[in-house]
C-alpha cells in the first residue's frame, strides 16, 4: 500500500485490509467489495475504471473517458473532473497545474498546507479546515467525512456502473379509487 491511496474502501466507505489500485485513481477496495477476487500474481492490479480508462467525475459522478477528464495534480488526491467550471470548480487554464477544490476550505478559503489541516468529503468536492467544518458531517475517518446531504440521500445519489441508467422515476402508483363504494356497486352490476 502506498501512502497516497485512500484509507477507506471506495465501495463501502469503511477501513480495514484494503487492496489499492495500481492505476491512476488512488482508490482502495476490500476484495470482498470488488465482487471478484483479483489474482495474487504480483502483477500491478488495476480497478475496473483504470483498466478500462474510464472514470467517474468526482463532482457529477458520471463516467467519462479518462482523456476527457482533468485530474487533480495533488499526489494524495488525483481525483478526476470534467473540464467544465461546474465540475472542476474553476475554469481550467491550459498548461496550468490543476488542483481540485478538496485542498481549500470552502468557507474561509484557507489552503491545505499540512494535509491534516483540511478535512474533506469522500463523495463530493467539499472540504473545510478543521475550524470551519460543520458539526453535522458524518466522519468516516480522521480527515474524511461525508456531507450530511449524502447521508440523507444515501445510496440514492450515485448512478451505478460505467453506463448510468437514466434517472429512476418512481413507478406511478395507481391512484386509489376516490369512490370505492360506487366502483364496487358497478362491479356488482356487471355480474
Ligand atoms: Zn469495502
Ligand atoms: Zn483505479
Ligand atoms: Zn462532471
Ligand atoms: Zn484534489
Ligand atoms: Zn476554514
Ligand atoms: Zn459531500
Amino acid at each position: 500500500m502506498d501512502d497516497y491511496s485512500e484509507p477507506i474502501c471506495a465501495e463501502c466507505e469503511s477501513g480495514g485490509a484494503l487492496l489499492c489500485c495500481d492505476g491512476v485513481c488512488n482508490r482502495s477496495f476490500h476484495t470482498e467489495c470488488l465482487g471478484e477476487e483479483p489474482e495474487d500474481d504480483g502483477e500491478p492490479w488495476l480497478c475496473f475504471d483504470c483498466a478500462h480508462e474510464v472514470h467517474r467525475c468526482f463532482a457529477c459522478k458520471h463516467y467519462a473517458a479518462t482523456a476527457d477528464l482533468v485530474q487533480c495534480a495533488e499526489v494524495n488526491c488525483r481525483k478526476m473532473f470534467h473540464r467544465t467550471v461546474e465540475c472542476a470548480g474553476k475554469p481550467l487554464v491550459e498548461g496550468e497545474r490543476f488542483v481540485c477544490p478538496l485542498h481549500k476550505c470552502k468557507k474561509c478559503n484557507a489552503a491545505s498546507g499540512v494535509e491534516a489541516d483540511i478535512v474533506r468529503c469522500f463523495r463530493c468536492p467539499t472540504a473545510y479546515c478543521r475550524d470551519c467544518c460543520p458539526l453535522d458531517v458524518h466522519t468516516l475517518e480522521d480527515s474524511i467525512f461525508i456531507c450530511i446531504h449524502h447521508v440523507q440521500v444515501r445510496a440514492a445519489c450515485v448512478p451505478p456502473g460505467p453506463h448510468p441508467p437514466p434517472s429512476k422515476h418512481h413507478p406511478t402508483q395507481p391512484k386509489p379509487n376516490p369512490n370505492p363504494t360506487r366502483a364496487r356497486a358497478r362491479a356488482l352490476l356487471q355480474r
